[in-house]
């Protein structure tokens, strides 16, 4: 239906699976890595209207991709969604957490000078810091933080600085992400798998068509019958992607 966090390019066999990608979804927005791999990607993708590579630099490869911030900065003038940025406060990754603050901040800096963009925001292990960022640069657009995984006191944080989330399978399959999900504003929701980075149980990865199970539940926390919630989160995805947001 709609996966808007999916790193699509990053299957074994993401070229044949790109069809039935673009027929089975509505939207899908595919996130990218590094500056480099959005040139690539976006180019190998071009032909779906409703698949979206958005330009991205992921907190985890921080470091190792430092040299790309440049490059990432002076491609935003041209990419219509941003992600996946963010910051990884988690212990493996916390003593990058200065990189990734300057890439992070040069980023939402340049979102706004060209007026603002949908962005797609990792935050584990930083959800106060990410939320500081965005509030210094008010004007960097509409940030969806993708897997959301703080605590309730950020989460209220969150929706009181407009933000929106993108629920996958995976994160439902805790009672901390099923309790999140319900103070969640019906209207800042949308759906995602993070695939193939998230799994199933067996191991094998999402499938960017494969989130009914959080529909399931949005129709239990919401009280509304499965059509109704499908058709809250398709007027969100028309908003956000309208850039009416
Ligand atoms: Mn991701």
């Amino acid at each position: 239906m709609i996966d808007f966090h999916s790193h699509l390019d990053l299957y074994p066999n993401a070229l044949s699976l790109l069809p039935r990608v673009a027929q089975e979804n509505r939207f899908t927005l595919v996130v990218s890595t590094s500056p480099k791999a959005w040139q690539a990607t976006s180019k190998v993708f071009a032909g779906y209207a409703n698949i979206k590579v958005a330009l991205g630099l992921h907190p985890e490869i921080a470091v190792a991709k430092a040299a790309e911030k440049h490059l990432l900065v002076s491609l935003i003038a041209q990419a219509e969604y941003i992600g996946e940025i963010g910051l990884d406060g988690s212990p493996r990754f916390k003593s990058s957490l200065t990189v990734q603050r300057a890439i992070l901040d040069a980023v939402l800096a340049e979102c706004e000078r060209v007026g603002g963009r949908v962005m797609s925001l990792h935050s584990r292990g930083a959800v106060d810091q990410v939320l500081d960022a965005l509030a210094a640069h008010p004007m960097a657009g509409t940030a969806v933080l993708h897997w959301f995984s703080g605590t309730n006191r950020q989460l209220s944080r969150a929706v009181e600085q407009d933000a929106w989330f993108s629920v996958g399978p995976s994160m439902i399959a805790s009672e901390k992400g099923r309790q999140l999900v319900a103070g969640m504003p019906k209207s800042r929701l949308l759906l995602e798998t993070d695939g193939p980075f998230a799994t199933k149980p067996n191991g094998e990865p999402w499938f960017p068509w494969e989130t009914a199970s959080v529909t399931t539940l949005l129709c239990d926390v919401w009280k509304l019958q499965r059509e109704e919630v499908c058709s809250q989160l398709l007027s969100n995805l028309e908003l956000i992607t309208r850039g009416g947001a």
